[in-house]
């Protein structure tokens, strides 16, 4: 299996290894398997049979074609353990008719990024090998607040691995930020940035595009590469939960082989979907994939309209992770739709005039697997509290989902295919903003609205959230967008 550039008509070719190392096409394009592995129905029936880890394995080990089966049971074993994801590494939750969630959170940092950041830098490790590559890994990553953590938990002191992230300063919630500026590990970074989650991840992809901040590095001996779900290393684990929960349909006696279910993902930087829309491509029986949004409902738009216009308002909401008006994945989806020629000229004129305008047979394409709903403060917040009343406790993005899951069943009447959301964090990443959707006064003090949270629904504060309050904060600096790489020049100095 071979990987080639989003952008690039002459397509040239690279390998699993090589993307993993990059993380970004040298034209900026993002990578995109030449061609998509098929999944067939005794392949799943198989499948059915597997522990989540050997699922996981078998899935990765079809794009993943230069790392062995053993090193990638090995890997997704270490990953996947029942000390890290405990209670499961992505379980179904049935929470109403024909509905169910998949809990992507139960790992080490409570949030589903998880799912792809504590095998990805064993992926990557194993990448530097086997392309030869003798510098250390700087991984650079901007962060709306949970791939932050996580990343930073799954890099810390991995060898030949540094990590750097920057987080904006009133973009993500008090409990993300504690978890990150208490990081542990001596290859670690954290840094604020003063501006919006765009603002850092544009600073971000323009180090990555800056040839003489690669010099500078490359002097000291680094190269960069990204943890961000631009990474094809990100991708690629998340489309294993969907198989997984297709098993566990199957398993449970929910469908029978070849039987469609529906998907819907709160979405932000549309990788977690994109995923989705891999394992339909794939063969996974999958309906609709629905493209759930909160109020930075840009891609509802697009998916309505057929353009993309980032020239909007941006709004702060309680499901920060969603706060995004440049959903980078997006491109994987217009080239898989449009092809490399086109999704150039879109994203030219993304940079040029932030809109696009994709045609009316691209449209269609994308019309066929995809729809979009949005959900505003008030909505989520509603679905929230409705939701605990009746047993099911859930966070501020899956309410997201949940809304707009029903939003599409009302649309759909006679839509009785099952539907999985994709659950993408504990309620405790952001217990004040639950506790408040629950009718109560959420105390000034973060952990306390946790305990609070905890005492009125009779559940449980997640491992990874107990005891946070009790770490010393190690990191407290806050720069400047154009400041970026002064910073990262900085702290690779720390790391020779
Ligand atoms: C990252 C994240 C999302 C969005 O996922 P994308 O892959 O960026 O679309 C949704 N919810 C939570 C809690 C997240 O951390």
């Amino acid at each position: 299996m071979k990987f080639q550039s989003t952008r690039d008509s002459k397509q040239e070719k690279f390998t699993s290894a090589q993307v993993i190392r990059k993380g970004l096409a040298d034209d900026g394009g993002l990578f995109v398997p030449e061609s998509i592995p098929a999944l067939t129905h005794d392949e799943i029936k198989t499948l059915c049979g597997m522990e989540y880890a050997q699922r996981a394995a078998y899935i990765l080990g079809k794009y993943l074609t230069d790392y062995t089966h053993e090193e990638l049971l090995t890997d997704c074993s270490e990953a996947y353990s029942e000390t890290s994801f405990v209670g499961g590494a992505a379980p179904l939750h049935k929470i109403g008719d024909n509905m169910y969630t998949q809990e992507l959170w139960h790992g080490p940092t409570a949030a589903f990024k998880d799912m792809a950041l504590q095998i990805m830098p064993r992926l990557l490790s194993r990448a530097l090998k086997k392309t030869g590559e003798k510098r250390k890994a700087l991984i650079l990553v901007a962060t709306s607040g949970d791939t932050g953590k996580a990343a930073l938990e799954g890099y810390r002191d991995v060898d030949q691995v540094c990590i750097s992230v920057f987080y904006p300063v009133n973009g993500v919630s008090k409990i993300q930020k504690m978890q990150m500026v208490t990081q542990l590990g001596e290859n670690v970074n954290v840094c604020a940035i003063h501006g919006n989650f765009d603002d850092a991840q544009t600073g971000v992809k323009k180090i990555f595009a800056d040839s003489d901040a690669a010099k500078q590095l490359d002097e000291k001996g680094f190269f960069l590469s990204s943890a961000n779900s631009i990474n094809w290393g990100r991708l690629a684990p998340q489309i294993v939960y969907y198989v997984s929960a297709y098993c566990d349909l199957l398993n449970q006696g929910t469908l029978e082989m070849g039987e469609i279910f529906n998907v819907c993902v709160p979405t932000g930087n549309f990788g977690n979907i994109f995923a989705a829309y891999l394992a339909k491509l794939m063969g996974l029986p999958i309906g609709k994939l629905i493209c759930a949004s909160n109020k930075n409902n840009i891609l509802t738009d697009f998916l309505q309209t057929g353009t993309y216009d980032r020239n909007r308002q941006f709004h702060l909401t309680m499901s920060p992770s969603m706060d995004i008006l440049i959903s980078s994945n997006l491109e994987r989806l217009l080239y898989f739709a449009a092809g490399p020629e086109q999704t150039k000229a879109y994203m030219q004129s993304l940079n040029q005039t932030g809109a696009y305008t994709v045609s009316n047979a691209v449209k269609e394409k994308i019309d066929a697997d995809f729809c979009g709903y949005y959900a505003d403060e008030q909505q989520t917040a509603q679905t929230i509290r409705k939701y605990q009343e009746n047993g099911y406790l859930m966070d501020t993005h899956t309410a997201v989902a949940v809304y707009c899951s029903e939003q599409y069943l009302e649309s759909n009447q006679d839509d009785k295919t099952p539907l999985v959301i994709a659950s993408t964090a504990s309620p405790y990443k952001f217990a004040a903003d639950v506790y408040t959707s629950l009718g109560m006064d959420a105390p000034e003090d973060a952990l306390k609205s946790q305990q609070l949270l905890s005492d009125y629904t009779g559940t449980q504060i997640p491992y990874p959230l107990v005891g946070l309050g009790e770490r010393a904060v190690r990191f407290d600096k806050t720069v400047h967008a154009d400041q970026l790489l002064e910073e990262v020049l900085r702290f690779a100095d720390t790391q020779s």
